[in-house]
């Protein structure tokens, strides 16, 4: 139920943190992996450690040709798409009233526009396999309010949209379209929001009834089972996979 043998798997962003970890969890269930995001460096170190036969292919989910030519190759390289992990995401951290309408853009058009142009991109070589699987990463910001992230909780509540619009809109081409929502996650991502968000650290520790912050590989379990045929039947939903932060008041 849970082998993903013969499959070939794209996770944009798949070159560290949740991405990476994403990508680990679908490689050891015998995907293929292509490993989708700008930095080449930081890819090929990602393949070297998913190993067998993953690959890289640069990309910048901002751009609809890169993403065309991403999902192109990838379809020549590997013969098949099936499943896609939409987690390539950025934040830049200012209130409302300092955010600039370009950094605004470009946040919005990182974390969801992206999801939007991969998504449907892959979307002819799904039907030609006879189904597939996409993972929209939202946030804690899909369902919660924060004064620093205004562009990043729009996006992150979008994404969460995006998933239902798709689930209902593919499902008959079975197509299963869900969202992961990971609490505060150990990344590159959030150390610098350490760095800039005064006593975050502390507050994030307070409210989590597990005391810790996530790590890349907690999110292997989750991937796994979005992608497989464990859920065949799950579509159009958000799991919070954060520890039991969103549990808590
Ligand atoms: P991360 O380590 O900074 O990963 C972000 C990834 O996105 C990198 O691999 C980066 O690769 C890629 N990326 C950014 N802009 C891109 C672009 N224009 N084109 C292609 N790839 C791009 O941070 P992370 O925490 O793992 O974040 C992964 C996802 O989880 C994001 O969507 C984030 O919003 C979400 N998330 C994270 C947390 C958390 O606590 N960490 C919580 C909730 C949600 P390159 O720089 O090489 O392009």
């Amino acid at each position: 139920m849970f082998d993903l043998k013969g499959r070939v798997a794209i996770v944009t962003g798949g070159n560290g943190g949740i991405g990476l970890g994403m990508a680990q969890g679908l490689a050891n269930a015998g995907a293929r992996v292509v490993v989708a995001a700008r930095n080449e460096q930081k890819s090929a170190a990602a393949v070297r450690q998913l190993g067998s036969d993953a690959l890289a292919i640069a990309v910048d989910v901002t751009d609809e040709h890169s993403v065309q030519a991403l999902v192109d190759e990838a379809a020549r390289r590997c013969g098949r798409i099936d499943i896609l992990v939409n987690n390539a995401g950025i934040n830049i951290r200012k209130p409302a009233h300092e955010i600039s309408f370009d950094e605004w853009q470009q946040v919005i058009q990182t974390n969801l526009g992206s999801a939007f142009l991969c998504s449907r991109a892959v979307y002819p070589h799904m039907v030609r396999a006879g189904g597939g699987k996409i993972i929209n990463i939202g946030s804690m910001l899909s369902i919660f309010g924060a004064s620093f992230a205004p562009a990043y909780g729009a996006s992150k509540g979008g994404v969460m949209q995006l998933t239902k619009s798709l689930a209902v809109g593919w499902a008959a081409d079975n197509i299963q379209v869900n969202a992961v929502l990971p609490g505060w996650v150990d990344t590159d991502l959030t150390r610098t929001a350490r760095a800039q968000v005064q006593g975050l650290n502390e507050r994030v520790l307070a409210r989590s009834p597990t005391g810790r912050w996530g790590t890349g590989a907690d999110f292997e379990g989750i991937a796994v089972f979005l992608a497989s045929a464990a859920s065949d039947f799950v579509t159009g939903v958000a799991i919070p996979v954060d520890g039991g932060y969103s549990a808590q008041v």
